[in-house]
């Protein structure tokens, strides 16, 4: 990883860290998506901007560990960027019918997630309410249970990124299953780690040789481990 890249890291992960994971993750698709505000994208359009940066820092390879759910043997997995990539669809409405009454409504955004959160009322009631663009008679809090799980189920299909799941199978037990896979949260993962790890370089070779930040990131990790390993008796 070069000294630019390490500083692209840590620039992460300072505007990332120590925020609520939702705003963690709007953080980082902002860097992704090089705008400020990504709130109002829908979660599968944000998603991809994870997948770019993702991609920009790490590389298109991921390595994972899933659990599996049948004999409880921990597996490795590697997926690609373009594993993980779904086609985006035409629509960016949807509707169903209730009697006479067409209500069409749109994907979620993070916007809307937000808006929802710490919410003490029914969440999918009112996260689905907000995603209604139909000027209706009654309330959106009317609404029919029937009516709200077709509408759940049509904006799953609205947008298919926003919920990605992987093939995965067990070496030990033969079982096969879909994994859901979050790229907000694992990509977070790794940049905190690497953050975690630059961070730990620049104190160590601080301490030892008197350098400064920007004097450690301008060594490279090879480098820096020899001249780390010279400081360990
Ligand atoms: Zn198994």
């Amino acid at each position: 990883m070069s000294a630019t890249s390490e500083a692209r890291i840590l620039a992460l992960w300072e505007a990332a860290a120590d925020r609520p994971p939702l705003l963690r993750t709007l953080a980082l698709a902002a860097a992704g998506a090089q705008q400020a505000d990504v709130a109002d994208l829908t979660i599968g359009a944000r998603d991809r901007h994870l997948l770019a940066l993702r991609q920009e820092c790490f590389g298109p390879t991921l390595a994972c560990l899933v659990d599996c759910p049948s004999c409880g043997t921990e597996l490795e997995m590697e997926l690609s960027i373009a594993d993980l990539a779904v086609e985006d669809v035409d629509d960016d409405r949807e509707a169903v019918h209730l009697g006479d009454i067409k209500i069409e409504f749109r994907a979620i955004t993070s916007r809307d997630l937000l808006a929802i959160a710490g919410s003490s009322r029914a969440a999918r009631r009112d996260l689905i309410a907000r995603c209604v663009t139909t000027s209706l008679p009654d309330d959106t809090q009317s609404l029919p249970e029937s009516v709200l799980d077709q509408m759940s189920a049509a904006l799953a299909a609205l947008d298919p990124q926003a919920d990605i799941h992987v093939e995965a199978d067990c070496a030990v037990c033969d079982h096969r299953w879909n994994a859901p896979f979050d790229i907000a949260g694992y990509l977070w993962s790794e940049v905190n780690a690497e953050a975690v790890r630059i961070l730990h370089d620049v104190h160590e070779l601080a301490m030892v040789y008197g350098w400064s930040e920007n004097d450690v990131l301008a060594v490279s990790p090879a480098r820096r481990r020899r001249y780390l390993e010279m400081a360990t008796p």
